[in-house]
């Protein structure tokens, strides 16, 4: 969170805006998206909160960082942070384009070429083209560069065989930003490149994976012979683990930051539900609500400084290790305050906390798993040796 102290009238300005607009229009039809959506929850409200987004965009408050040049409003990370905490403190539902936005965007002004930029930024500006991302193999999680997913230049189109797995949001996706090995023989980080994909054609097969929520949000994708033009590589043909290793660079980055308002509120839920069913007479639940507390200003400590400072390369893996573990742990915690009624679904399905437990077992793997993280920390801050690879 921005402290008061450190904010800029021009940010206290920039807060009340987004804050005034947030309320008056998180309203009327609006007004039933609150709080819908997220991790564990995506089919909630979906088709209200893809018109929200919409709505959003029309005023101006989709891809609030990026340059107005490429269409946001050049928003700086303070603001951006500034945008975030106001936005989880109306309960605004959970964003139906965050890979577009926050990845692909970032990624392709970054790397593409004026004509893929003009091609593609409107749309994620506007909500009218979804993306997903095509990275992980049943072959390639952490170990991205062992990617076998192969395609070719035929006919003035790439031609991409392969299957990619845990993609998320596949099934409502327009587009899929894909790493394929497009040099055949090559080796590792070699000859790969970053291909932008339609989803709605013969070659691509979506199925659903089901997650430990009853949900599902991420899926198999099968690649046979599926097109796209020759021009829609980001970066060069052979450059994709540049761009690829840029793109988790936006991941791990200024997205995560604003996201410690929602999870203040999944707190004071926790602590709510211990008022109400007794769990706050018992010492151990206060004292893990306390250390709770305590995470969350640790996690406030951090962001602050990452802001006050020039950001290192590792910051962001400190950050997701600190909110991955915090979130999961905050589920355990979830359960032991509801007690013996928590391992038992009730007759409307999970509960929220429950949810919240079985979800945020993911936290701590996807985005880059805590033990790679804890490998980029011990070798680019601690100047640890290299591990052995692959
Ligand atoms: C909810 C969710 C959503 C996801 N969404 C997407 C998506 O949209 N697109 C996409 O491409 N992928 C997505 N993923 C996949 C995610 O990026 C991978 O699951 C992750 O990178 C780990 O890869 P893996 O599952 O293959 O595990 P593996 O890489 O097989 O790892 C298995 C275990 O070994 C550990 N391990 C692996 N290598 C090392 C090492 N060198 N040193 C120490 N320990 C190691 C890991 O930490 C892990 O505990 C998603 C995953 C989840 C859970």
């Amino acid at each position: 969170m921005v402290s008061s102290q450190s904010a800029t009238a021009s940010d206290e300005a920039f807060r009340a805006e987004v804050r005034d607009w947030l309320v008056a229009n998180l309203d009327g039809e609006f007004a039933a998206v609150r709080g819908k959506g997220g991790p564990g929850r995506e089919h909630e409200a979906y088709e209200q909160r893809l018109a929200w987004d919409r709505h959003l965009a029309a005023a101006g408050w989709t891809c609030v960082g990026w340059p107005v040049e490429f269409g946001g409003r050049g928003a700086t990370i303070e603001q951006q942070v500034i945008f975030h905490e106001e936005y989880a403190r109306a309960d605004a539902p959970a964003r139906v384009n965050h890979l577009g936005e926050e990845l692909l965007g970032p990624t392709l002004i970054a790397f593409g070429t004026p004509e893929q930029q003009a091609r593609f930024l409107p749309h994620i500006k506007d909500v009218t083209e979804l993306w997903c991302q095509g990275y992980s193999e049943p072959g390639a999680g952490s170990d991205l560069a062992a990617v076998s997913t192969a395609a070719t230049l035929r006919d003035g189109q790439w031609s991409i065989t392969g299957q990619k797995v845990w993609t998320s949001l596949a099934h409502l996706a327009d587009w899929c930003f894909v790493v394929a090995r497009t040099e055949p023989g090559s080796q590792r980080h070699h000859g790969l490149s970053y291909l932008l994909v339609p989803m709605d054609q013969p070659g691509v097969t979506v199925r659903p994976i089901t997650q430990l929520t009853g949900t599902s949000e991420f899926n198999e994708v099968f690649f046979d012979d599926a097109r796209t033009d020759a021009s829609l590589v980001v970066g060069g043909a052979g450059k994709g683990w540049t761009v690829a290793m840029g793109t988790l660079g936006f991941e791990r980055g200024v997205s995560t930051l604003g996201q410690q308002l929602g999870f203040r509120r999944e707190l004071a839920g926790v602590v709510e539900l211990a008022r109400r069913n007794g769990a706050a007479e018992d010492p151990i639940i206060r004292d893990q609500l306390t250390r709770a507390w305590l995470g969350l200003e640790v996690m406030r400590a951090h962001a602050l400084r990452t802001l006050s400072s020039a950001t290192s390369g590792t910051q962001a893996s400190v950050a997701k290790l600190l909110w991955a573990h915090w979130h999961r742990g905050l589920g355990e915690l979830a359960m032991d305050v509801a007690g013996a009624p928590s391992m038992v679904e009730g007759a409307d399905g999970l509960d929220d906390w429950q949810r919240l437990f079985l979800f945020t077992r993911a936290d701590t793997i996807y985005g880059g798993s805590s033990e790679i993280q804890r490998n980029i920390i011990a070798e680019r801050t601690l100047g640890l040796p290299r591990e052995a690879r692959p």
